[in-house]
C-alpha cells in the first residue's frame, strides 16, 4: 500500500518569524495527535511543508525531530555559478531540505519555465538526493478544448524522459494540479481528479511497467481544504494532496493531515 503524502505549499507567504510561529504551534499538535503520529511512525504517512527560501532554516529548526519534512518551492539545475537570484540543490540540502517542488504552474505560467528547464531541475534534484514533487496540470482553456490529457502527457514525459524506472517509482512524486483549480476555490471533483491521476498512473505503467506505476506517489492539488480532503484521498490513484492556501495556518493544515489518517 502506498503511503499518504500531505504537503503544504506556502508560496510567497510565511516569512521567517511567521514560520517560527507556525512551527511552534503546528509541530507539538502534529506530534501529539495519536492518529497522525502513529501513521507517521508506521511509515503510512508523510507531512511536508514547502516554505519560501528565506524561511527554510526557521522551518528546519522548528521541526525539531518531529518527522515533518521540509522542502523548497523551486531550485536551479546548476550546483553553483553566476546565476544571480537563484538557489541550487546542494544549498537546499545544506539548509535541511529533503524535497523540492519542480514545475509548479506558477513557475510554468508566470515565470515561463520551460519543460526542458524542468527536466534539468528534476535531474539535478535526483543527483543531489532531493525528492522532487513534479507538478503537471492543464489550463482552463485546455480542459475546455478537450486537450487536458494531451497536455498532461506532454508535461509528464518532457519531465520524466529517459529516466530510470526505479527513480520514477521511488525518488519522484508527481502532483496533478489543474491550473483552473489553484487558488480559485474551484476544486476538481474527486472523480475528475481521479480520472487524470489514473491516467498519469496508466501512462507510467505503459512506459515504465506496472510495478513502477504501482509504486509511484501521485498527489492532487487545487483548492484542497479540510472538508474535501477525505473524499479526494478516497480515490484509488490519489496518494496525497498538495495544499496552498489551506496550509498557511496550523489548524487548517492539521485538519487536512487528520483527514488523511488511515
Ligand atoms: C498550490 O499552491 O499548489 C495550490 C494547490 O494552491 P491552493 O490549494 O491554494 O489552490
Amino acid at each position: 500500500m502506498r503511503k499518504k503524502f500531505i504537503a503544504g505549499n506556502w508560496k510567497m507567504f510565511n516569512g521567517p518569524a511567521e514560520t517560527q510561529k507556525f512551527m511552534s504551534e503546528f509541530v507539538p499538535k502534529m506530534t501529539s495527535d495519536l492518529g497522525i503520529a502513529s501513521n507517521i511512525d508506521k511509515g503510512m504517512m508523510e507531512v511536508a511543508v514547502f516554505a519560501p527560501f528565506v524561511s527554510l532554516s526557521a522551518a528546519a529548526a522548528g521541526k525539531a525531530g518531529s518527522g515533518l519534512i521540509i522542502g523548497a518551492q523551486n531550485m536551479h539545475w546548476e550546483k553553483n555559478g553566476a546565476f544571480t537570484g537563484e538557489v541550487s540543490a546542494p544549498m537546499l540540502k545544506e539548509i535541511g531540505c529533503t524535497h523540492v517542488i519542480v514545475g509548479h504552474s506558477e513557475r510554468r505560467h508566470i515565470f515561463h519555465e520551460t519543460s526542458e528547464e524542468l527536466h534539468k531541475k528534476l535531474l539535478a534534484a535526483l543527483d543531489e538526493g532531493l525528492k522532487p514533487v513534479f507538478c503537471v496540470g492543464e489550463l482552463l482553456e485546455e480542459r475546455e478544448s478537450g486537450s487536458a490529457f494531451d497536455v498532461i502527457r506532454k508535461q509528464l514525459f518532457a519531465g520524466l524522459k529517459a529516466m530510470d524506472g526505479m527513480d520514477v517509482a521511488e525518488k519522484i512524486i508527481v502532483a496533478y494540479e489543474p491550473v483552473w483549480a489553484i487558488g480559485t476555490g474551484k476544486t476538481a471533483s474527486s472523480e475528475d481528479a481521479q480520472e487524470i491521476c489514473g491516467f498519469i498512473r496508466k501512462l507510467i505503467a505503459d512506459t515504465f511497467g506496472e510495478g513502477i506505476a504501482e509504486k509511484v506517489m501521485i498527489l492532487y492539488g487545487g483548492s484542497v481544504k479540510p472538508e474535501n480532503t477525505a473524499s479526494i484521498l478516497s480515490m484509488k490513484d490519489i496518494d496525497g494532496v498538495l495544499v496552498g492556501g489551506a496550509s498557511l495556518k496550523p489548524d487548517s493544515f492539521l485538519a487536512i493531515a487528520k483527514a488523511a489518517v488511515h
